[in-house]
């Protein structure tokens, strides 16, 4: 089966490994010039499906406990699975138990735990929760190395071509994110930062809860440390603001000092493709099949949805997924 896939983000990405590996002809076409800049580039690439039952349903916990697996399985050697630590500051430590009584999957450790598992924050933290399940990859790495992955798998890459573009396919497949064509689709533009500094490390993604300004720290390889993200209900894709880098920077530095000293190397905006209910949809209309809105989720939730695509794509759903997919 031909089968053409518009959007080389992270949904096509994964969408066009499941379909490859179970034997279909796969296009990619993008209308940007190359695997970069899209809200997938952005990302900070946590598996995090407990620590985001703070803000989302069960659902997210569901598809996304698989995640880590399937990278794994997919791009060996990308998966860190060391956890999340989350910390809060001893005068917001009412954040702690809020984010505990929202989230599962977690132990809360003391001062002398959270030194043992990031000694750089020895002494600045009494207390935090640690969710030991939880991983993360380097976006970035993880994109290209599926790409080239896909290439060296027969994959066809087209890129630089938009909407008018049509190759010959059976099945057509939007990924195409924020642009995409589902009814109801919103942007949730997300501001991120990368730091750069010998001065700290971490092992692993740290949020730091704050009553207004939650963020996270996410460790990459070459001392940089992605901070992110701002959550705002706008799809202007601008350049990040100046609150926005202040609050990043802010709470970075309140995180470890010596984030004050470290290089500021880039600055980015990515816009987070949402529904109303914050949950991704893959819809079939014709011979064409539409995944999105995986909105804050993306590398968590990606690979599950590729498999639920690519069964509707090959006829391979289960009786009981034929019957969600009427009912919906
Ligand atoms: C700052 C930030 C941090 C995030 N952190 C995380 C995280 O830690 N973990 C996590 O799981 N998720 C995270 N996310 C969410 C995740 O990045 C998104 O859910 C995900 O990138 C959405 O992927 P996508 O492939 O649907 O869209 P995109 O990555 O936007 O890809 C869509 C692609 O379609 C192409 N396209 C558009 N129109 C057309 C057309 N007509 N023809 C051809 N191509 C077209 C675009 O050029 C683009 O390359 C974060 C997002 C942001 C912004």
């Amino acid at each position: 089966m031909k089968v053409l896939i518009r959007g080389a983000g992270v949904t096509g990405l994964t969408l066009a490994h499941e379909l490859s590996s179970r034997g279909a002809d796969v296009t990619v076409v993008d209308s940007r010039r190359q695997v970069a800049g899209n809200a997938s580039w952005q990302a900070g690439g946590m598996l995090a499906p407990w620590c985001e039952l703070e803000s989302a349903e069960e659902t997210v916990l569901t598809l996304g406990r698989g995640a880590a697996d399937w990278w794994d399985a997919a791009l060996p050697g990308h998966v860190m699975r060391n956890g999340t630590l989350v910390v809060a500051a001893a005068r917001d430590v009412a954040e702690l138990d809020r984010f505990g009584r929202r989230t599962s999957g977690y132990r809360a450790i003391d001062a002398e735990a959270i030194a043992a598992l990031e000694p750089d924050l020895e002494g600045s933290f009494v207390s935090a929760l640690f969710f030991n399940e939880e991983a993360h990859l380097d976006p970035r790495q993880a994109l290209l190395g599926l790409q080239q992955k896909l290439a060296r798998m027969g994959v066809r890459f087209e890129f630089g071509y938009g909407a008018v573009h049509r190759p010959s396919a059976d099945v057509e497949a939007d990924c195409t994110g924020i642009t995409g064509q589902l009814t109801g689709l919103r942007g949730v533009r997300g501001e991120m930062l990368i730091l750069r500094t010998s001065e700290v490390a971490l092992a692993r993604p740290v949020r730091l809860l704050h009553p207004r300004i939650p963020v996270y720290v996410v460790p990459r390889s070459c001392n940089l440390f992605m901070v992110g993200a701002t959550m705002i209900e706008s799809d202007a894709a601008g350049p990040i603001t100046a609150r926005s880098v202040m609050e990043l920077l802010n709470a970075a530095y309140a995180l470890h000092p010596a984030f004050g000293e470290a290089e500021l190397v880039e600055t980015g905006t990515g816009i987070r493709p949402a529904f109303t209910d914050n949950l991704p949809r893959v819809e079939r209309e014709g011979n064409t099949i539409r995944t999105n809105g995986l909105y804050r989720h993306g590398f968590l939730l990606a690979p599950a949805m590729a498999v639920k695509a690519a069964a509707m794509i090959l006829g391979t759903e289960t009786e009981k997924e034929r019957a969600d997919e009427a009912h919906h």
